[in-house]
């Protein structure tokens, strides 16, 4: 219910009485006003990854390729990884992730920010349910990328459930209303991943990444405490090595197993890279990223998913 001030008892003048009359009125009706929407015509993508090394190993050819051509891209690591070793934890390996995560962003060009949760610790709150949603609208995100919510980490399947749960929240105008809501529903996509119950990843959006794989092997490469050292639980049979030719050794094996990782998604999804590329060159790919479209969000069209991801050739 809306209460007037009586006229004999208004100090201000008429003139400004109908103003804030107006204007508490106004307030009182009208949510709060949505973003106006970016006209640089630049993409901004926002991928949440549950661990400081998730976002990269997923998204990093994508984000290379998105920056190179001027769109916004960023990487956010829902934990602070800050168990994810085997011999070191808390406050030390934290700091060490998130240093690494900052060298990622570089190499790629994005920005990166690393949440302040720890590591196999994320759960499915209303109070991490308002962080994620602020963070899609305050980078006023097209596309949102995250896990599947039926991953085998428990980090990685309750991030994939706060971004689902976001998803329609992010339009919602009184939902944490101190951020506004975007204009326009983003596209939500799922990242790549291996599981099969209740039902397989379906690659509907299938990306070349030959031409910046280097960058994407330099990611991994720049994430010494995960890879190189084997994160908490693939350190090297026989412990790190010490020598010269024994560290050489290392680095080419996980060089060699992340090569073969990204080839295997072009191996995966050789039908769609025809499909998207055409059969002539489709044959020729041999690294790629694939995404799921997620049921909720904005539903975007093929023609719109040519647009969002300017990668393809035309047809
Ligand atoms: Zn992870």
């Amino acid at each position: 219910m809306t209460s007037h001030p009586r006229a004999g008892k208004n100090r201000l003048a008429p003139g400004l009485a109908a103003l804030a009359s107006l204007l508490a009125a106004a307030a009182w009706a009208s949510p709060p006003p949505a973003a106006a929407p970016d006209g640089d015509g630049k993409l901004r993508i926002i991928t949440f990854g549950a661990h400081p090394d998730d976002c990269e190993l997923d998204t990093a050819g994508v984000a290379a390729k998105w920056s190179a051509l001027g769109h916004k891209f960023k990487c956010v690591s829902v934990t602070n990884g800050d168990i994810g070793h085997a011999v070191i934890a808390g406050g030390p390996l934290a700091l060490r992730r998130r240093a690494e995560s900052r060298k990622a962003a570089q190499i790629l060009g994005i920005e990166t920010e690393v949440l302040d949760n720890h590591d196999g610790e994320v759960m499915v709150t209303l109070e991490n349910r308002r962080k994620i949603a602020r963070l899609i609208r305050d980078w006023q995100a097209d596309i949102v990328i995250s896990h599947r919510p039926n991953d085998y980490h428990p980090d990685h399947r309750y991030t994939g459930m706060l971004v689902a749960d976001a998803a329609y929240m992010v339009q919602v105008p009184y939902f944490t209303p101190e951020v506004p809501p975007l204009a326009r529903n983003p596209v939500f996509l799922f990242s790549e991943d291996r599981f099969q119950k209740p039902n397989p990843f379906s690659g509907d959006i299938v990306v070349a990444i030959d031409d910046v794989v280097d960058k994407k092997l330099a990611v991994t490469e720049a994430m010494e405490s995960q890879f190189y050292e084997g994160g908490c639980c693939d350190v090297p049979a026989g412990g790190m090595p010490q020598d010269a030719a024994g560290k050489e050794a290392r680095r080419k094996q996980v060089r060699d197993a992340f090569t073969a990782r990204f080839a295997s998604t072009t191996d995966r999804f050789r039908s769609r890279l025809a499909e998207l590329y055409g059969a002539d060159r489709a044959p020729g790919i041999k690294y790629a990223e694939a995404f799921e479209v997620c049921e909720y969000g904005r539903q975007p069209s093929k023609e719109e998913i040519r647009q969002l991801f300017p990668f393809f050739p035309a047809r």
